[in-house]
């Protein structure tokens, strides 16, 4: 453990004005934040401090150039008090590939983690207990050095806030197979968690919105040809028993929920394909009555199923199983990460 992080604590908490029972997704935030600064070509060892708003210079160029990363991930306490983390290192990986697309210095992994399990600590009485609750913890970084030039930033900040949430819990979603815009190209960001892959996607998918779906389906850029991802989660759709999800490219995000999805399935005998999907064969096997399920996987909702997807004007429902394999690998990945249920694959961290 890094063992010069400073830690400056509130004076008031705000714990007491939370109503635990009632919680929403990310909206109220946790006593302390983690703040580390890159400056003089190097990032200084991370500080915790209360909570705060930023002051920045009106020319940072996070405003104007939007360089900018972020993560998503959740801590959980179990019935024992004990507090867990789900793949925490890829977590810390995947910021740095994202930083480095985005000309962004890459981090000290030990002050991702160190910083992390030492603010998890500190504010462990923030970790919700009831059933599909979570602390949700958002790492980001982004350029906070000032200047009009269009070129990289000189100064970054790493800040790590915490957020009690409930179950991300939407129902299932009817989605707009998109035959228009793009939510990332070869050679782009799509695979980075860059923040402004996240604003490019809010005007097509108020469009779909005003049409009444929920979500958009991303396709690829070129002919619109390839399902790629739902919203911003990977995807994954059941034809007859085999479960298909696309490869990892330039284009689609390579998810912690997804690959472990993939490892569970596997291991629980379910055929599972990882290759390219088109529009076309999805049309189908949902006019031949093959196609069984579509989910989207990410930390947020960790499985979303889709009840219904739209494509060229037609609506195409999806049955109502019994027993789906959406409902089956939520509840093993969630009674993994809350320790509930053994974990042969080595998935769980403890704090
Ligand atoms: C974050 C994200 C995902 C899901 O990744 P997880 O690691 O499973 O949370 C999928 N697609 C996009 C575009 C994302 O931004």
């Amino acid at each position: 453990m890094i063992n010069d992080i400073e830690i400056i604590k509130t004076k008031s908490s705000k714990i007491n004005e939370v109503d635990f029972d009632d919680l929403k997704f990310g909206s109220v935030f946790s006593d302390h934040m983690l703040v580390c600064d890159y400056k003089d070509g190097k990032w200084h060892a991370p500080k915790i401090m209360p909570y705060q708003p930023l002051t920045l210079d009106p020319s940072a160029k996070i405003f104007h150039y939007g360089q900018s990363v972020f993560e998503g991930m959740k801590a959980y306490k179990d019935a024992d008090e004990n507090v867990w983390l789900f793949r925490p290192e890829d977590n810390c990986n995947r910021l740095n590939i994202s930083s480095k697309r985005l000309s962004i210095p890459e981090l000290p992994k030990a002050y991702f983690m160190d910083g992390l399990i030492t603010l998890l600590k500190l504010d462990k009485d923030w970790i919700p207990t009831n059933e599909g609750s979570s602390l949700y913890i958002r790492p980001f970084v982004f350029a906070s050095g000032q200047g009009f030039h269009a070129s990289p930033a000189d100064e970054y900040k790493f800040i790590i806030c915490t957020a009690p949430s409930g179950s991300y819990f939407s129902g299932e979603v009817k989605v707009l197979i998109e035959e228009k815009y793009s939510r990332s190209a070869n050679g782009g960001v799509g695979f980075a968690k860059a923040g402004g892959n996240y604003a490019g996607q809010f005007y097509p998918t108020q469009l779909a919105k005003a049409k009444g779906y929920q979500q958009v389906i991303w396709t690829d850029d070129h002919k619109h040809e390839y399902i790629e991802e739902a919203g911003a989660m990977n995807i994954f759709i059941r034809i007859n028993d085999t479960l298909i999800t696309g490869p990892t490219s330039d284009r689609i995000l390579d998810g912690i929920t997804r690959k472990s999805i993939i490892e569970l399935a596997e291991s629980e005998n379910i055929p599972v394909e990882v290759r390219k999907i088109t529009v076309t064969e999805v049309v189908d096997a949902a006019k031949n009555g093959s196609l069984k399920e579509m989910f989207g996987a990410g930390t947020a909702a960790v499985v979303s199923p889709i009840s219904a997807f739209g494509y060229k004007g037609t609506d195409y429902d999806l049955p109502k199983l019994e027993s789906t394999y959406a409902d089956f690998l939520k509840k093993r990945i969630t009674d993994i990460q809350t320790n509930k249920a053994e974990d042969p694959f080595g998935w769980r961290y403890k704090v």
